[in-house]
């Protein structure tokens, strides 16, 4: 296994695989890594074959924090993270420093961004206004560097897949986009870097977001047809109140695709709700 730290040594590889023809199957992170990343490795693995190449990229990006988050705590390991993409059987780690993939931002003069306009409006893009700008302008740097085959995201961050593909169409980037299922906890907390901020108090609470979708899911089986998506959101809210470490921050019904809210919740609508638990964001979705 590799470790690339430069966007040149980056890029000078990945042109060497497209010379030959070598398929690449590219893992986008921001490390901490855990049994939900690995899956997105194993699957890239599986589009690549034996004969293709894997990388993983760790970046913390700092473009898609806003300057309150919890950018200079976001949990970091870069051992236990190459322990684990070895064992994956990871080609390629690439794992830049900041002066490489933003060189003129110590100096305040990068001033070029990518920004989807329409799907990265609602829900986070409510909540965090700068976050999918740095979102979709950090991966498609990315795929400038990995040039990869296929990229592999998590259906966990359902509004990030969704954004990136529209980015992947609007700008003609050459690859292929596949979204893999949510790894969850035993107990259906979805897996994330994020859960290690819980503390023994607030972790078994977490498990509320998981609780309101399985929730939302029951009623719309039992209604046998069209809820209405504001009654559903109080009984959501009423249920995740009753958790005294969390607060909700927003639930929301959309179709999958368009992202467009619904107003009456049917069978394969999509759920999605931000929660804090103690000072901890959580996010999850699923399909109703
Ligand atoms: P992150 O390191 O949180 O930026 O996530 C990197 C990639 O892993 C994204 O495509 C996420 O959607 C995906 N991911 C994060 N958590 C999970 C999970 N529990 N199951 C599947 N994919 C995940």
């Amino acid at each position: 296994m590799k470790i690339v730290t430069t966007a040149a040594g980056m890029q000078r590889l990945a042109r060497g695989w497209q010379r030959r023809g070598v398929k690449v199957g590219f893992v986008p992170t921001m490390g901490y890594l855990h049994a939900g990343h690995i899956s997105l490795v194993k699957r890239a693995r599986r589009l690549v074959g034996r004969a293709g190449a894997v990388v993983v990229s760790i970046y913390v990006n700092p473009a898609q924090f806003a300057p309150q988050e919890d950018l200079a705590k976001y949990p970091r390991d870069f051992p236990h993270d190459r322990a684990l993409c070895r064992a994956a059987g990871v080609d390629v780690i690439f794992a830049p420093p900041d002066p490489e993939m933003y060189p003129g931002r110590a100096t305040g003069d990068h001033s070029t961004y990518v920004v989807e306009e329409m799907l990265a409006q609602g829900m986070e893009g409510a909540a965090r206004p700068t976050h999918f700008r740095g979102v979709t302008t950090v991966v498609a740097k990315l795929f400038h560097l990995v040039l990869p085959t296929v990229a592999v995201f998590g259906a966990k961050d359902w509004q990030q897949a969704t954004v990136v593909r529209r980015m992947v169409r609007d700008l003609n980037f050459p690859l292929r986009l596949v979204v893999a299922p949510t790894h969850r906890e035993p107990d259906g907390l979805a897996m994330s870097s994020r859960n290690q901020y819980l503390n023994a108090e607030e972790r078994p609470q977490a498990t509320i977001l998981w609780r309101a979708m399985q929730h939302a899911k029951a009623a719309v089986r039992e209604a046998g047809g069209a809820v209405p998506a504001a009654a559903l959101k109080q009984e959501l809210a009423a249920l995740i109140a009753t958790q005294p470490a969390a607060r909700l921050d927003y639930v929301e019904f959309f179709d999958p695709e368009s992202l467009r809210p619904v107003a009456a919740v049917r069978r394969g609508a999509q759920l999605a709700l931000a929660v804090f638990v103690g000072r901890t964001r959580l996010i999850d979705n699923g399909r109703v």
